[in-house]
């Protein structure tokens, strides 16, 4: 039977939401004062709040060790949702409490900053959900033109004020100061916090490597590939199927690390590969970069490969990739020329199918079998190419749209295939 990789990913959400507030819960609970009874509950669901803002933002560090076990897109949507399930406490916290003067005020205020930020942050930092719901998208889109990507992000980080204000508003609070056990659990689970965030934002960048452009070429009308020296091959460790973040810190315009897959397999070459679709503004100013110009990468980022290894070697592996969703799975293919892949690939258009000469070339090997065509595939089309028995001994691979993914999810799940026989990594978080 193949192995349930989802099952890291739900016992980190147990942690998360049980395990993480409980000494906070537990220390409180020993020190309330009596007189505050009425008030408990509310105190305690602004705790748990704190607790999950705090783990949120900590999780917005992108923390490696956790990418590779749960990964970084479920790892962004576990961080959206923790945050409105806090929002939604903090809520009831101040509802359940009464108070006065400033730690009124800097309640009022961090309630309000967040609530603020997440009707925000929903329409443009959601991508996990934006994805899931059209009407969202629509707006998000028309909107993009002016809240540009960078912008929210900056707008976005103005939740770390609102967890300062809740910080002040514990501090002015003398009954809940006065229980040290308490507050030595915050004050450390805060500190961490902040340092964990500080070192993301100043001493993480200056780990990012250094690599040089070397080829620089359209590959299809909208697609460009960039070919990328690496340092030194021991020094960034990279998967098939991974992404980097990259940018280049000499050319105006593209010094904000943006996320793209690789498109080769890395460890065979000693460089990366990446194809890009020309989507906005850091995509489309790629066409100014010249051979030499530095680039600085942070990764790899992503699970496609440990799942595969999660799995037994023998299973059967079939791709479902649309339009430049295909990138990382080219790369996954490269990287396991030796087992038995069905690949099902399409786009929109035939000029944005790339890598058309080696998938010629991987039909030729015998065990690989590859389907390309333009426009989507359809339900019974997909059935059938399906390996015999493909419900004990085939693991899924999907790279698209984020509504064609789910489309395949859901159809695949519909006709007997187990969560942990998918694995797919959206290109919007
Ligand atoms: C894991 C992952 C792998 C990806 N791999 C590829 C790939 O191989 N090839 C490819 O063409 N594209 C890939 N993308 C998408 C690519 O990162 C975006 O298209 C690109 O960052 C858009 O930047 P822009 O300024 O050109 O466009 P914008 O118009 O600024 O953004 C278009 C959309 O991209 C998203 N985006 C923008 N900037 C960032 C950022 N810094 N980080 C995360 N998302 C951002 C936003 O949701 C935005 O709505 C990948 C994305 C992710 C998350």
């Amino acid at each position: 039977m193949l192995k349930k990789h989802r099952y890291s990913f739900e016992l980190f959400w147990l942690i998360a939401i049980f395990l993480l507030p409980l000494p906070f819960i537990q220390t409180l609970s020993n020190g309330l004062p009596i007189i505050y009874q009425s008030e408990f509950r509310a105190i305690y669901y602004g705790t748990i709040a704190y607790v999950w803002m705090l783990f949120a933002i900590y999780l917005s560090t992108k923390p490696k060790w956790l990418d590779r076990l749960i990964g970084l897109p479920e790892i962004y949507m576990v961080h959206g949702m923790l945050s409105i399930a806090a929002i939604i406490l903090a809520y009831l916290h101040k509802e359940g409490t009464t108070s006065s003067g400033w730690i009124k005020t800097t309640g009022d205020w961090a309630f309000d900053l967040f609530l603020g930020l997440m009707i925000y942050s929903l329409i443009f930092m959601a991508g996990w959900l934006t994805s899931r719901i059209p009407f969202l998208n629509t707006i998000k889109k028309f909107l993009e033109k002016i809240f540009k990507h960078e912008l929210s992000v900056w707008i976005h980080r103005l939740n770390l004020v609102a967890t300062a204000l809740v910080f002040i508003h514990v501090q002015l609070i003398s009954y809940i100061t006065a229980i040290k056990p308490f507050m030595a659990w915050f004050d450390l689970a805060t500190a961490f916090v902040l340092f964990s965030y500080l070192a993301s934002k100043l001493v993480v960048p200056l780990t990012y490597k250094k690599g040089t452009v070397i080829t620089n070429k359209l590959i299809s009308d909208n697609v460009r590939e960039l070919t990328i020296t690496l340092p030194k091959r021991s020094e960034i460790q990279l998967l098939a199927g991974d992404y980097v973040f990259i940018s280049f810190p000499d050319i105006q315009g593209l010094t904000e690390m943006h996320p793209f897959s690789l498109s080769n397999a890395p460890a065979e070459t000693g460089t990366i590969v990446l194809a890009i679709r020309g989507d906005g503004d850091f995509t489309r100013a790629l066409d100014q970069l010249e051979n030499g110009t530095t680039v600085l990468i942070d990764g790899g980022y992503g699970r496609y490969e440990e799942f595969l290894n999660e799995q037994p070697q023998s299973a059967n592996i079939v791709i479902l990739a649309g339009g430049i969703g295909v990138t990382p799975l080219i790369s996954t293919v490269e990287d396991n020329l030796d087992r038995n892949i069905k690949l099902l690939y399409s786009a929109h258009n035939q000029a944005d199918l790339i890598y058309q000469d080696k998938i010629s070339r991987w039909q030729t090997l015998g065990n690989i079998d590859c389907s390309v065509q333009v426009g989507r595939f359809k339900n019974n089309q997909v059935i059938q190419e399906l390996p015999r028995g493909w419900q004990n001994n085939t693991v899924f691979l999907i790279g698209g749209p984020s509504k064609m993914m789910h489309h395949w999810i859901h159809f695949l799940k519909s006709q007997g295939a187990k969560s942990g026989q998918i694995y797919f990594e959206e290109f919007s978080w």
